[in-house]
């Protein structure tokens, strides 16, 4: 890993205030889309730039704004990989969130999100926080194959779970599917099923499929040929070089994963939970409507 000194540490895309703290990272999924040629890594993805400033620059940054809102956080990069350990500044970056009355939505797969399970208790009674965790199968031997620097996906169900002891709202990715690997009725049938047991409020699918380009289409097919032989034919044969790679079965997997979420009450479009992520509840105001009843 090497150090920067970041310019600014907020990205403000589409009026959401997203935040990477690290860039790269060494979870090794092997469909990873951040890995992809076109966001100009000029290092290795796993040679992790460290953005040591980060804490500071999200002071100044929540110190300016006029008003308080959500943060998010985990959408390019994992905060909790395994230099978070040691250095420490996802957590450092929580406690000013916390200090300035601001909201959270991070996104990871690792269980080392629970050693600050505290200060995201603490975010989320004074605002607004939201873990969200990927699962993209029920086989944790596959999962090794799939995530393999990452704990599993029963261990991710068990955050899940004690997010949810603590009153810490959950939302699910999951992303991605990939033809011919984990696009079955039943691999979705029993994530869904844990989804609803833990309570998650929403899941995030944004179809079933996954997105390839160049940089992640190279070593997602290395990992083809290592774990799969013979698959990177049939995809290349189907797919050749497309940025969209549907599963042959999206209509009957979509249509199963939006029936299950709406009997079990769970936001399933990605605009219902992006809506929902972004939205900080005023709960002082919330105090006095219970007051007033
Ligand atoms: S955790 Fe996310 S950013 Fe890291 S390798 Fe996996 S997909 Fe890529």
């Amino acid at each position: 890993m090497h150090f920067v000194n970041a310019k600014g540490i907020l990205s403000g895309n589409g009026g959401h205030n997203g935040m990477n703290i690290y860039r790269g990272c060494t979870h090794g999924c092997i469909y990873c889309d951040s890995r992809s040629n076109c966001y100009r890594f000029t290092h290795a993805f796993e040679d992790i730039e460290v953005k040591q400033n980060a804490p500071e620059l999200l002071e100044a940054a929540l110190k300016s704004k006029r008003k308080t809102c959500m943060i998010g956080t985990g959408s390019m990069s994992d905060p909790y990989m395994h230099c978070e350990e040691e250095l420490g500044l996802t957590r450092k970056c929580l406690e000013v969130i916390s200090k300035y009355g601001f909201g959270v939505a991070i996104q990871t797969k690792s269980d080392r999100i629970l050693r600050d399970i505290d200060l995201l208790n603490e975010i989320n009674k004074k605002a607004k926080c939201v873990v969200q965790i990927t699962l993209t199968t029920y086989d944790d031997d596959l999962c090794k194959i799939l995530e393999p620097n990452v704990c599993n996906t029963k261990r991710r169900i068990e955050v899940l779970e004690k997010m949810r002891e603590q009153g810490i709202p959950t939302v699910v990715w999951l992303s991605p599917i990939l033809p011919f690997i984990n696009d079955t009725e039943d691999n979705i049938n029993k994530i869904l099923d844990e989804c609803f047991r833990v309570g998650v409020k929403g899941i995030i699918c944004f179809g079933m499929g996954l997105t390839l380009r160049d940089g992640d289409r190279e070593y997602f097919y290395a990992a083809l040929d290592k774990h799969f032989p013979g698959l990177k034919d049939k995809y290349i044969q189907r797919y050749g070089n497309a940025y969209e790679i549907p599963s042959p079965n999206y209509n009957k997997l979509m249509s199963l994963f939006m029936k299950r979420c709406k009997e079990n009450s769970v936001m399933c479009t990605p605009d219902e939970c992006f809506a929902y992520m972004n939205e900080l509840p005023d709960k002082q105001m919330n105090l006095f409507d219970m007051l007033g009843e």
